[in-house]
């Protein structure tokens, strides 16, 4: 028989694919979200889906449902969003986790922390293994992000070590890939729309920074997998796509694959910028049996697919 899982930030990037993966495995999905940073157009192809539920609820208030299991994702993942209300972010980490390690403990449900890379900072290690207690800055532009996730993280494993609950703590790397917004302010997106209006590709700072992208699919699996994993495994555990690229490779294999003719311009690294990032997934591999299939080679042309096909529908948008 299916299960009651509950998703907080259904209908966001990584919520959307969360939703409809789980709904093809016959469960009962309560999507949350109060669509501060995404649309009802992620999800409305599952309406008609009997098992699929929304609820329009901000995370930073409490919430009574009776559930199975709790992925907490609400919360805005693109720099240019989470710095937009920088105080509404931290209370959405740090209230939302309150609030839904509350219901939690109340349902007795197993919950799932989508926390992030960011807890790494500007890494001096590097891959980033899950022991690397981090290098971030705790009162720059990009910390109510990170350190509301570090807090975040500290809350669960609090819980564990007070209550005993079922908990499961998710670093999540760079990810791509479909139904990200067009103005979602992220790397891939910005450079797919850029390039497909021939518009400048802007990178920012000298382009050597490095991310390691992963297909939004294969971070799916490492979610679900996670999620259903024995109880003695809590993580944290990073997943993502070990393979590292610089912005600017980055920027030429967009530029190749549209067949643009933009040209790109540099514009100011925001403060804080990590100058590297790459995960070192050999937890997920041990305790998942986990590890990203579809390369950025193979990611990429998908992606760029689902944005020319909106800017055909839809016209041109523009960042
Ligand atoms: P997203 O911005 O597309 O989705 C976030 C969703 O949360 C949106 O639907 C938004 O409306 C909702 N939300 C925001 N504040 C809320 C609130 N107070 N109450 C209810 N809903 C709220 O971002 P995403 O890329 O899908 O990221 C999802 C989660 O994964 C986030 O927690 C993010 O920190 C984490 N994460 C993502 C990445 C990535 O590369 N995509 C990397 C690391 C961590
Ligand atoms: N970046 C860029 N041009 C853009 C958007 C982002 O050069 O139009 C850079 C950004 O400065 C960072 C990297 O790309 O070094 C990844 O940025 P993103 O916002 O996607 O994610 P994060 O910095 O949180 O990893």
């Amino acid at each position: 028989m299916g299960k009651r899982i509950m998703i907080t930030g259904g209908a966001g990037f990584l919520g959307s694919h969360l939703c409809e993966r789980l709904l093809e495995e016959g469960n009962d999905v309560l999507c949350v979200d109060n669509f501060y940073t995404s649309t009802r157009r992620n999800i409305t192809h599952l309406f008609d889906n009997p098992n699929f539920e929304l609820l329009r609820h901000d995370v930073t208030f409490p919430l009574y449902v009776e559930v199975d299991q709790i992925y907490n994702m609400a919360c805005p993942a693109s720099p240019i969003h989470y710095q937009r209300d920088p105080v509404q972010t931290t209370k959405t980490i740090v209230h939302g986790a309150i609030n839904m390690l509350g219901l939690a403990k109340r349902t007795g449900a197993t919950i799932l922390q989508a926390s992030t890379s960011e807890v790494y900072g500007n890494p001096e290690i590097h891959p980033q293994p899950e022991s690397y207690w981090g290098n971030v800055n705790p009162i720059g532009i990009r910390s109510c992000y990170d350190e509301g996730k570090r807090c975040a993280e500290t809350l669960f494993f609090d819980y564990l070590r007070q209550h005993d609950m079922p908990i499961k703590v998710a670093r999540i790397f760079n990810t791509y890939g479909p139904r990200m917004l067009p103005d979602d302010g992220r790397v891939v997106s910005n450079f797919i729309v850029q390039a497909l209006g021939g518009e400048d590709i802007t990178i920012y700072g000298d382009g050597s920074q490095t991310r390691s992208f992963c297909f939004v699919e294969d971070l799916v699996e490492g979610l679900i997998s996670l999620m259903n994993s024995g109880k003695q495994v809590t993580g944290p555990v990073n997943l993502g796509n070990p393979g590292e690229f610089s912005i600017s490779e980055l920027a030429e294999k967009v530029v190749a694959l549209v067949g643009s003719d933009s040209k790109v311009v540099y514009e100011p690294l925001p403060a804080d910028d990590p100058m590297q990032r790459k995960p070192d997934i050999s937890q997920a591999k041990a305790l998942l049996g986990w590890q990203p299939t579809i390369p950025l080679d193979d990611g990429l042309p998908r992606t760029v697919e689902y944005f020319r096909a909106i800017i055909n529908r839809t016209g041109s948008p523009s960042i």
